[in-house]
């Protein structure tokens, strides 16, 4: 395995940590994934397209990593609260389908978009649905902790009697008596037995399913369901074992979800399920938070067509990707038409400066540090996965590619294997970029075909044909291509 300096911020300590898993090789990631309810949309692409950075540059580390991300296909109802409909039940009933119907067509959908993105599929990717009995059990082993208590067929966990001895709040940085007191101010708080909760603060992990209610499982208590935050404890404690290295999600999941996470994970096995929070922040529109439940969410194929008032022009899913690299994953990002199309503008210019360094020849001393270039690369990943510096240090790359073909700058032979082959891996291989237009045609005939058209042009120039040369020139560059005129003939890239 690779040496590294990795420092990771822990959401639970507010601190970068030097990344040191439980057992390396070994690294276990869970990543919340998506309720398959709706067509995937841009606050989906982030925090996947985060941790799939995160578990690239970890694999190129040397690290052997189980990425659990499941599927929420039951227990997540309307509103996050305890109270309401299923969001997949109610979907079921408006469209006249299956549940299952539903799960299984976003289910698709969130996978084709999440391929389009370039995403590397999870190792494991279990669903909720398919994990019942283990979600019963661990309901059982905590209400065997004291920790939770049945009431009408539904059973609670009890947070203020956890939090008399476990840090409840420590995650999501509130406070018990705050949240205590800020339910007395709103009136909830005192339930006059009209509730089954004994406090607000209460959350399901097993609920009593009413009668129009169609997804329902027999267990000890009733036929029912179980709580939302359950099926994350119960799947990643199936597949990676407590304690395990790494847990993301977007910071909107900090709390409740991720707290109550914590706190079933500890009341029922004893053991604080996580060493490393990591939580993707939030992408804005006009400041506000931008997302399916805020009204103003923008469908992934939405972007890939262009089909919503919001865009100005379609994205292909790479600008999508490169939008979101653009910013370090911790940071808000603004979505706007001028941001993505100045991603456009930016990937294909590092695309092209990137197939034109197979164009220069090596000479025989460097006037550029390849090594401490490579170094800087490096220390940005290192630094909390600095997506957006790496791509700074990639466009100071573009520099030098640009002085290399002029000849402003030279490198050995050794040198430019090393450049390109780093330029590659951080671009390709950690990034997850590709250069979809270079990939989608034969790019070796269209460059045949193109440098063909070249020389006839640079032969009617010569016989002083101006009319002809304008022509092909005019031709070629309506075809989306650009003609750079140089002092050793001319060269062509992609319009950007
Ligand atoms: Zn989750």
């Amino acid at each position: 395995m690779q040496e590294h300096n990795l420092h990771v911020y822990n959401t639970l300590t507010r601190t970068k940590e030097k990344f040191e898993p439980f057992s390396p090789p070994f690294v276990g990631m869970y990543v919340c994934g998506p309720t398959v309810y709706g067509d995937p949309h841009l606050g989906h692409a982030r925090p996947y397209i985060t941790f799939d950075v995160v578990s690239r540059y970890l694999r190129h580390l040397g690290y052997k990593v189980r990425y659990v991300r499941n599927i929420t296909d039951v227990g997540h109802l309307v509103n996050d609260a305890d109270e309401g409909e299923d969001k997949i039940g109610k979907k079921a009933k408006a469209d006249q389908l299956e549940p299952m119907e539903i799960v299984q067509m976003y289910t698709n959908s969130f996978h084709d978009a999440m391929r389009a993105l370039g995403n590397i599929p999870p190792s494991i990717e279990p669903s909720a649905a398919g994990h019942i009995p283990e979600q019963i059990k661990m309901v059982q082993e905590i209400l065997d902790a004291g920790l939770a208590y049945e009431s009408n067929g539904s059973v609670y966990f009890d947070v203020e009697k956890y939090a008399k001895t476990n840090d409840y709040g420590k995650l999501s940085g509130k406070v018990l008596e705050d949240l205590i007191s800020s339910q007395e101010r709103e009136g909830v708080r005192n339930l006059d037995g009209q509730s089954e909760k004994r406090s607000s603060l209460d959350f399901a992990i097993w609920k009593k399913a009413n009668p129009e209610h169609i997804m329902r499982w027999e267990s000890p208590w009733s036929d029912g369901f179980p709580g939302w935050h359950l099926e994350c404890s119960v799947m990643s404690r199936k597949y990676l074992n407590f304690p395990f290295d790494i847990h993301g999600g977007g910071m909107d999941l900090q709390f409740p979800h991720h707290e109550c996470e914590i706190a079933q994970g500890k009341a029922a096995t004893g053991i604080d399920p996580v060493k490393y929070w990591m939580h993707n922040n939030m992408i804005t529109l006009d400041g506000k938070k931008m997302g399916k439940s805020y009204g103003n969410g923008i469908n992934l194929d939405q972007f890939f067509t262009g089909d919503h008032p919001l865009l100005k022009q379609a994205y292909s899913p790479m600008t999508v990707r490169f939008y979101i690299l653009m910013a370090h994953y911790r940071s808000t990002l603004d979505f706007s038409n001028e941001a993505l199309q100045s991603a456009q503008k930016a990937m294909q210019r590092l695309f092209n400066a990137i197939s034109s360094l197979n164009d220069v020849k090596p000479s025989g001393s460097s006037t550029f540090n390849v090594q401490e270039w490579v170094n800087e690369c490096y220390a940005v990943l290192d630094d909390d996965f600095n997506t957006a510096q790496l791509l700074a240090l990639l466009f100071e790359s573009v520099k030098v590619i640009n002085q290399l073909k002029d000849g402003q700058t030279k490198l050995t032979e050794a040198d430019l294997d090393l450049f390109k082959e780093k330029v590659n891996l951080f671009v390709f291989d950690i990034l997850g970029l590709k250069d979809e237009e270079a990939q989608s045609g034969n790019q070796e005939e269209v460059d045949g075909l193109i440098k063909m058209l070249l020389k006839l042009r640079q032969d009617a120039k010569l016989s002083k044909d101006y009319a002809t040369s304008d022509a092909i020139r005019d031709e070629i560059q309506a075809l989306g291509f650009k003609i750079l005129d140089g002092k050793d003939g001319s060269s062509w890239e992609r319009q950007s």
